[in-house]
């Protein structure tokens, strides 16, 4: 037994080491992207449920690997926030967003606000907010035209610096979206604290939201209790017209999901937007 035992944790550590030769190669290569320029952006569209127009796109970042093709953000987005390179690719990242904005202006997408995710490791970084304003002035992009969006684990941890950050934050101009919300366990007094200006509802409450009655119920209960708190809300992930006209009916203010587009790349989102092609209305 004892033999046994020790070589089952001869197998543990040589497993471990393997794990971590990758975790280290795939850090050299995020680095390497950095310097390449192999991150790209992609854009999902929202809809202005009232007026059926597309006002906003949230960018997703995916990697252009010169070997395994376009990655997913799954793929190299938790280890980049283990490592601390997320706070480098963040930057890219919103400095990428401005770009864009740069790039609608004086187009027919001009109008056009841009979505980031951060992860909450990026609050931690102190000149976060000077970065941000410094990519909002090499573009000349007025900060209501950028939202940043973050879960609800801001509301957990470090709260006082994170609060400090998100204030300095939108006295910038810049919108706050608390993203996935209600999975998150943080309580709802952090709504009142925070500098909240938008909630996107989680997935998970929206796939069964016409199907399940207790879903319909929590969904119509953020809605309603972001709108009495001056929030505007979001639901994520909206594949149906059926799910559509739901949160249309119950006043959701915008919407997103496959049913009005995947993320797409920019020239795509702009073809789309121009010949009228997504659905944005019931
Ligand atoms: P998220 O911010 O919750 O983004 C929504 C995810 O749901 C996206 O996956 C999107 O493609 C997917 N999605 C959108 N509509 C639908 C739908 O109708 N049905 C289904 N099944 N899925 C839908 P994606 O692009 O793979 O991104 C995954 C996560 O990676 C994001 O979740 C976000 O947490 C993270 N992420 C993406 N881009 C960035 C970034 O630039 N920085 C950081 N820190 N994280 C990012
Ligand atoms: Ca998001
Ligand atoms: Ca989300
Ligand atoms: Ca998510």
């Amino acid at each position: 037994a004892k033999d046994q035992g020790r070589n089952t944790y001869q197998f543990y550590t040589e497993g471990m080491q393997e794990r971590e030769v990758m975790r280290l190669e795939l850090d050299k290569d995020l680095s390497q992207a950095l310097a390449n320029d192999e991150f790209v952006l992609h854009f999902q569209p929202q809809v202005d449920l009232e007026s059926a127009e597309i006002g906003s796109a949230e960018a997703l970042i995916r990697w252009q690997h010169p070997r395994r093709g376009l990655l997913p953000p799954i793929d190299f987005i938790p280890l980049a926030e283990e490592s601390g390179r997320i706070t480098e690719i963040g930057r890219w990242v919103v400095m990428a967003a401005c770009r864009q904005l740069a790039r609608w202006r004086g187009t027919a997408f001009e109008h056009l606000r841009i979505a980031v995710n951060l992860s909450g490791r990026e609050l931690d970084d102190e000149s976060l907010v000077d970065h941000i304003q410094e990519a909002l002035e090499t573009h000349n992009v007025p900060p209501h035209q950028l939202e940043v969006e973050l879960t609800e684990e801001i509301f957990i941890q470090n709260i006082e610096h994170n609060l400090n950050q998100l204030s300095r934050l939108h006295k910038l101009g810049v919108h706050l979206a608390i993203d996935d919300f209600g999975v998150g366990y943080s309580s709802l007094g952090y709504l009142r604290d925070f500098p909240v200006d938008l909630l996107k509802i989680d997935r998970s409450f929206i796939t069964e939201v016409t199907e399940r009655h207790d879903d319909a119920v929590i969904t119509r209960a953020v809605i309603n209790l972001a709108h009495n708190l001056g929030i505007r809300v979001v639901a994520e992930g909206v594949e149906t017209m059926e799910q559509l006209a739901f949160l249309k009916d119950h006043h959701c203010d915008l919407a997103q999901g496959y049913l009005i587009s995947r993320p797409v790349p920019a020239a795509t989102l702009e073809k789309a937007l121009s010949e009228g092609t997504m659905v944005t209305g019931i």
